[in-house]
């Protein structure tokens, strides 16, 4: 037997046991987690230095910090979350009780990405560990420093039949979903997404798929530029663009597109200096792949700004470009690095219909005083999340889930979201024995068919 196998089939054992199930020990494993995770936090900031050349800010706002805040708000809520939920019953089904009981999916698989390596691998552990369930996780093998950390920190402090760490590539992944899991958490491409998704069809597993795609971000001619501008190139370069909801185009009304420009100019300068390649606060490349593929695409578009390279250091300069139409090959993807397309319209429904004859975005952000327009934009385009006079905030929200539709993924999580994601919502209603009223059973009769229907209303 392979020891992916073993793996999980220990798990399924340990979950039947049901040992993961009482409160007790649900909230002793996430503090146990909250207490790794601090005691780790120099080496995690050294990984993602060496992965992606992170600054500690970033890496600390943007995987850390909201990691913490995850279990923080998981461990005040959870007593809550976790409780049987009484809920009405018609009076047509009286004497009885109705309620919801959130139990554990079982064992559970999360396969997570390269471009936040710590914060999108223990994220959706934290609501697996709080709704009971047994995780396997795989993290991406692409950020080698974090995935070897990860695995130190988890199988090390965890028993392997709870909560362990598989590492490897494509080839690991693959023997993974071969498995039968209780439910699989993925974040990563679309491509893989949908590989995932009918690996999971084979034993009807849950699935939820944390995907990409192309995420406009729309500046019209009443927004506050200057602010804009600058939330923008913050939104657009945090993590040298390797962000699944960075802006991933630009929309500018046509009337303030000189402007903008030499804003969105003035901004990267601002940040990041005269020589990007020296600023601590910019990040690199994950690979020399990633690399080549960033760019390609940027060579086959008119650059306005930045456009510098250095592979051996797999830098990328923040990169500006003009684009004239979508046939250009940086629109046919996901750009996932440090090249902004700026295209310029006229008339908000030429936006509109664009936007809506692509696949659905993972994000979408409108800059606006006009709130007519936004209203519009809002109401007539469909997208996972966003945020409206901002980029990529809508994210570290405990509050509101985060998750794609269409091709940019299903289900969500964050918050509460990730306990609900993780759990099967069983309901239950419970009979008194007193009153058992004939009407329901045969022989019906004419008389007995006319009083249902009427309780059936
Ligand atoms: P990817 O799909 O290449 O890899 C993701 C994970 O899947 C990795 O752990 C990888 O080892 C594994 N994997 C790859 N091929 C596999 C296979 N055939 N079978 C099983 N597992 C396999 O994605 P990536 O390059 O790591 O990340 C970039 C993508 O992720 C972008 O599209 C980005 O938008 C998306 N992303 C989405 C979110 C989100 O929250 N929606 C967050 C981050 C990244």
């Amino acid at each position: 037997m392979s020891s992916v196998r073993l793996n999980v089939e220990n798990q399924r054992k340990y979950f039947n046991s049901n040992v993961t199930k009482p409160l007790e020990f649900r909230m002793e494993q996430l503090k146990k987690l909250k207490e790794l995770v601090i005691s780790n936090q120099q080496k995690i900031i050294d990984a993602l230095k060496a992965d992606l050349k992170k600054s500690e800010v970033e890496a600390y706002i943007s995987e850390i910090g909201l990691v913490l805040k995850e279990i923080n708000y998981t461990l005040k809520h959870l007593k809550k979350w976790q409780k049987p939920k009484r809920m009405p019953t018609p009076w047509s089904l009286k004497p009885g009780s109705a309620k919801i009981i959130s139990e554990p999916y079982g064992v559970t698989l999360i396969i997570s990405p390269w471009n936040y390596p710590f914060q999108l691998a223990i994220a959706p552990a934290i609501g697996a560990m709080a709704a009971g369930n047994t995780i396997v996780l795989k993290p991406s093998e692409l950020a080698t420093q974090t995935e070897k950390l990860l695995a130190e920190m988890i199988n090390s402090n965890f028993d392997s039949q709870y909560f362990c760490v598989i590492t490897g590539g494509k080839d690991v992944g693959q023997e993974l979903l071969k498995q039968k899991f209780d439910f699989i958490f993925f974040t990563g491409s679309t491509a893989v997404g949908k590989i995932v998704m009918s690996a999971a069809a084979e034993n009807l597993t849950p699935v939820c798929l944390e995907l990409g795609g192309k995420s406009p971000c729309i500046i019209d001619e009443s927004a506050n530029l200057e602010v804009a501008a600058r939330r923008v190139i913050w939104g657009k370069f945090f993590n040298a663009g390797q962000t699944c909801i960075a802006p991933d185009y630009l929309y500018v009304h046509e009337s303030i597109k000189t402007t903008f420009l030499s804003l969105l100019k003035k901004n990267i300068r601002k940040f990041y200096g005269e020589n990007e390649f020296k600023s601590n606060d910019y990040g690199k490349i994950i690979s020399k792949d990633h690399f080549d593929r960033i760019y390609k695409l940027i060579e086959g578009s008119k650059i306005l700004y930045g456009g510098d390279q250095n592979k051996e250091a797999q830098f990328i300069s923040p990169t500006l470009l003009e684009v004239s139409s979508w046939d250009e090959k940086i629109m046919q993807e996901e750009i996932f690095g440090p090249a902004l397309p700026i295209l310029s319209y006229t008339d908000i429904d030429e936006v509109i219909s664009v936007v809506k004859s692509k696949d659905r975005p993972l994000a979408l952000y409108i800059f606006s005083t006009n709130n007519l327009q936004i209203d519009k934009v809002l109401n007539e385009l469909s997208f996972g999340g966003g945020s409206v006079n901002d980029c990529l905030i809508h994210f570290s929200s405990t509050e509101i889930p985060v998750g794609g539709v269409g091709a940019s993924g299903m289900g969500r999580y964050h918050g509460k979201y990730t306990f609900d994601t993780f759990t099967h919502q069983k309901a239950i209603l419970t009979k008194s024995y007193f009153f058992d009223l004939d009407l329901r059973y045969p022989p019906y009769t004419e008389k007995k068919f006319n009083l249902m229907k009427k309780f059936l209303k």
